[in-house]
């Protein structure tokens, strides 16, 4: 590898065949007149609409677009992981390949590292192309993670940012399995700011973030950085104990005083189903959990490469 470019634009790619070449294009516009090197990182997420052929293409047409493709979908999380493991850049800026991120505000980010913040993220103020339903479940998650996560998660920010180097450094040795980057990027730490600016409609093509990938993010975001949802079983335990507690001399009382309340079925099965369902939810929470401690024993590497070029550094090539 030559000299280290300047930047980074690292795009994670699943089949956006229909918007490479327009967002090759005004990603270059934009960073031409930085007047510094740079390279563009283009993850192939496992595309089978022919994206992969492109990205090869534009590899071969323009020197600094680098093409990792991987063996098959690992989700957009781990694309762009791999995109910051082959970034060799002093400042990483991560972009969506759909152009919904307008290239142009990267030269905002670069403003605001220049004057020394090292996480530039981009505040979404307006949002232009999507469903109320997406707008309005974007934003009750991003409030959700906010109050029960330990960590401060600027609201209304995608992965859209740019990151120091420094950052990225520690962000590399965070190898978690269930990854939430914007979580890590806020955890790491560092000199933070944002820039406001209008999340433009999609330039071809439909989201590759459905419903349930969109819950599934949700949950390991929260699972992440919170414990919340396994002390919720012990709240709602004290709370019932608390309240048979009192209950039961109460039912022993009136009983002996000759009382025919609190007979019947209907109020003995309506106490099971819901203890019984309360137990359910309680285990199943503590599966979700067992469940990423399990994915994080078995050590499996985060991604599998197909082709790539070298990487900056000398770790092996497994993203393990
Ligand atoms: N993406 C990816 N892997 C996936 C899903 C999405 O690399 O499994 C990429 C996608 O190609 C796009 C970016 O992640 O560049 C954001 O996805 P999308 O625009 O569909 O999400 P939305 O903007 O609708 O939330
Ligand atoms: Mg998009």
């Amino acid at each position: 590898m030559g000299e280290k470019p300047e930047f980074s634009i690292v795009v994670p790619v699943f089949n956006e065949k229909d918007c490479l070449q327009e967002m090759h294009r005004r990603v270059s516009e934009v960073m031409d007149t930085t007047g510094k090197d740079w390279e563009m990182i283009i993850i192939d997420d496992g595309s089978r609409d022919g994206s992969t052929d492109q990205i090869r293409e534009l590899g071969k047409k323009d020197s600094r677009v680098k093409p990792v493709i991987f063996a098959r979908n690992f989700g957009h999380q781990i694309a762009v992981t791999a995109g910051m493991d082959y970034a060799s850049g002093n400042a990483i800026v991560i972009i969506d390949a759909d152009l919904q991120d307008p290239p142009e505000v990267i030269l905002q980010l670069i403003d605001k590292w220049r004057e020394g913040y090292q996480v530039v993220y981009a505040v979404r103020g307006e949002r232009e192309g999507e469903s109320w339903f997406k707008t309005f479940t974007a934003s009750f998650f991003y409030r959700l993670i906010q109050r029960i996560t330990d960590v401060n998660i600027p609201l209304d920010t995608g992965d859209f940012r740019l990151l120091d180097r420094k950052v990225v450094n520690v962000m590399n040795s965070m190898r978690e399995k269930h990854r939430f980057l914007r979580g890590m990027s806020a955890w790491v730490g560092f000199k933070s700011t944002g820039v406001t600016y209008k999340r433009a409609a999609r330039f071809a093509g439909t989201t590759k973030y459905p419903l349930k990938k969109m819950l599934l993010l949700a949950l390991n975001a929260i699972t992440s950085f919170s414990y919340f949802p396994l002390q919720m079983a012990t709240y709602v335990g004290f709370i019932a104990a608390g309240l048979s507690t009192v209950a039961i001399p109460i039912v022993i009382i009136m009983r002996l005083a000759g009382s025919q309340a609190f007979f019947g079925q209907a109020t003995t099965l309506l106490a099971v189903l819901f203890l019984g369902g309360v137990q359910l939810i309680s285990l199943g929470i503590l599966g979700e959990y067992i469940g990423r401690i399990y994915d994080e024993v078995k050590g499996r590497p985060l991604y599998i490469i197909s082709e790539a070029p070298e990487r900056p550094s000398d770790k092996p090539l497994t993203g393990e």
